[in-house]
């Protein structure tokens, strides 16, 4: 306190009324949304939905829980026989009832929110919420967790989620170690918008229905790490060429640098295509190595994504790329 007292002693402070109304930022810190929990304020669309359309099914499995039933017994009554109140006087502190449901008052969400507890039975079909679906995109142990623990709360969840996400097939099945063999760095640096964009091809898929589109053409902006996934009927490099005007430079305008995992033939075809067709001269060729920069490892992480989505949804999964780049920019920073 002393600090910041003499730290702020530096300051010339005026004190100047504002609304409520105006005041949005500081409104969010001190409101607490879950006071009155009509549900609508969970953030978890799962639990959301049973606390909106469920709502008594979702408190008999708060007070059935066998982990926590005995401390929500308690809050709403701390007088019930059936409960030793020894135990649950100092633990129900840690809680809180809202409208009946039972939530975690320790530590609140990074927004200020009371953290819904999950009983036992609803933790598969919150964990399949939060790291099987398309936009949770199979993420690792400790990003599942986190994503999680900021909305929700249960014994034991590291425990659980890290054995959940470890046993999961399709992480088995296509994670692989992001360790950098040493010596091999070479870090590719952009200094803003549209100076680098890299191309990664991703092949062969199973072929939609009814596009029958087989490849994935990630076009990537290096500075922003943002990424446009193109589905392709064919691999060629007019075909890549065309897709890259359509769907980036006819937007962004034409790179600098084009770069590319498959070399610099591969990316002198799809340029000569670009040539013909734009008339363009400036974007030049740089040897690209994906597996030693941030971007390629960053691009690992969506294209291992896109292998478990797509061996899920065999034919349909060129509808789900819109959700996938959204995961992509959620998760890349
Ligand atoms: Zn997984």
């Amino acid at each position: 306190m002393i600090r910041w007292a003499l730290k702020l002693s530096e300051f010339k402070i005026e004190r100047e009324h504002r609304l409520g109304i105006q005041n949005v930022v500081v409104d969010v810190l001190s409101k607490n949304p879950v006071d009155n929990a009509d549900g609508s304020q969970i953030s978890c669309v799962a639990l959301r939905a049973l606390a909106l359309n469920s709502r008594e099914q979702l408190i008999r499995e708060h007070r059935e829980d066998p982990e926590l039933g005995h401390i929500y017994l308690y809050l709403e009554n701390p007088d019930e026989g059936s409960v030793n109140a020894t135990v649950c006087e100092g633990w129900s502190q840690d809680f809180k009832l809202i409208d009946g449901l039972l939530f975690y008052a320790k530590y609140c969400t990074m927004l200020g929110e009371l953290r819904v507890h999950i009983s036992q039975s609803l933790r598969k079909a919150i964990m399949q919420e939060f790291h099987d679906l398309p936009l949770a995109g199979h993420l690792r142990k400790r990003k599942t967790y986190l994503k999680l623990r900021d909305t929700c709360y249960f014994l034991y969840m590291r425990k659980y989620i890290f054995k959940y996400v470890s046993t999961c097939d399709r992480c088995q099945t296509f994670n692989y170690k992001n360790a950098i063999p040493a010596g091999r760095l070479i870090p590719i640096v952009s200094n803003y918008p549209n100076e680098i964009v890299t191309l990664d091809l991703l092949d062969p898929y199973p072929a939609s229905r009814p596009e029958r589109y087989r490849f994935i053409l990630v076009i990537t902006d290096h500075f922003f790490k943002w990424s446009e996934l193109i589905p392709l009927r064919k691999a060629s490099a007019q075909a890549i060429a065309n897709a890259l005007f359509e769907n980036y430079i006819s937007r962004y305008g034409a790179p600098i640098c084009l770069i590319s995992d498959d070399g610099p033939e591969f990316i002198s075809d799809v340029f000569e295509h670009l040539s013909h067709r734009l008339d363009i001269k400036h974007i030049k060729t740089v040897a690209y190595r994906p597996q030693v920069n941030l971007t390629g490892k960053v691009n690992r992480t969506l294209m291992q994504t896109i292998a478990c989505f797509v061996e899920e949804n065999h034919d349909n999964w060129d509808r789900f790329l819109h959700e996938l780049v959204l995961f992509r920019a959620t998760h890349s920073s």
